[in-house]
């Protein structure tokens, strides 16, 4: 799956063609005949690549798969890289008590967030990605927030000039600081399970009562 930076180039690449009329379709999907796109008219080019057609729909990825859809979806509250981005939204969805990384990976609250992003914006805010969001500080959280947002935002920069991205821990076997890098497959239970990297020194594990008192014994 593409992530957000690189949905955003294409969506900034055929914006100019809104309004024209498609003359030429190719491609390898089977899911539609993509014939049917001949002399159709580009109406919209977003985020999440919804492009409605006449009285059609139909969602469009390169490098992915086509299908036609009902209507149009796009929801920029939930796109990191839009304008229109809810932090409350993404910050109250954050907060539930399951692990970080998990929640991160929600195309309902971060379209557009994929796993390179999960795990380079984990290790910039030095959190473990198994860690609950409800045993973050909300200035934790925030901080996770700014590293998406300006992680997402410098991916996409970079993309624009033709720039390759040069991850600091994800699929490396050391962290910036010569620390070893741990690699799980982490995912919710009959869930997505994604490869994930961390640093075991940079991003330590929180467990439930860290930061309490310890326990009174006699
Ligand atoms: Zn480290």
């Amino acid at each position: 799956m593409p992530e957000g930076p690189s949905v955003r180039k294409f969506q900034l690449l055929t914006s100019p063609f809104v309004g024209q009329v498609v003359v030429k379709v190719g491609g390898s999907t089977r899911k539609i005949n993509v014939n049917y796109l001949n002399s159709l008219r580009l109406q919209d080019s977003q985020v999440r690549l919804v492009l409605p057609l006449r009285e059609r729909g139909f969602r469009f990825f390169y490098n992915c798969r086509m299908q036609w859809i009902s209507s149009p979806r796009a929801d920029p509250a939930s796109d990191i890289l839009s304008v229109e981005f809810h932090r409350g939204q993404a910050l109250d969805a954050l907060r539930a008590p399951r692990p970080i990384c998990y929640t991160l990976l929600d195309q309902r609250y971060f379209s557009g967030l994929g796993n390179i992003i999960k795990n380079e914006i984990l290790y910039l805010a030095k959190i473990h990605p198994l860690t609950p969001g409800s045993l973050l500080a909300l200035s934790d959280l925030e901080q996770l927030l700014d590293c998406a947002v300006q992680f997402s935002s410098a991916w996409l920069h970079s993309k624009l000039r033709g720039a390759g991205l040069h991850p600091q821990i994800y699929q490396k076997e050391q962290c910036p600081l010569g620390h070893a890098v741990t690699k799980g497959t982490l995912g919710p239970l009959g869930g997505l399970k994604r490869l994930t990297w961390w640093c075991p020194q940079c991003q330590p594990e929180v467990l439930p009562g860290d930061g309490d008192p310890p326990p009174v014994t006699e």
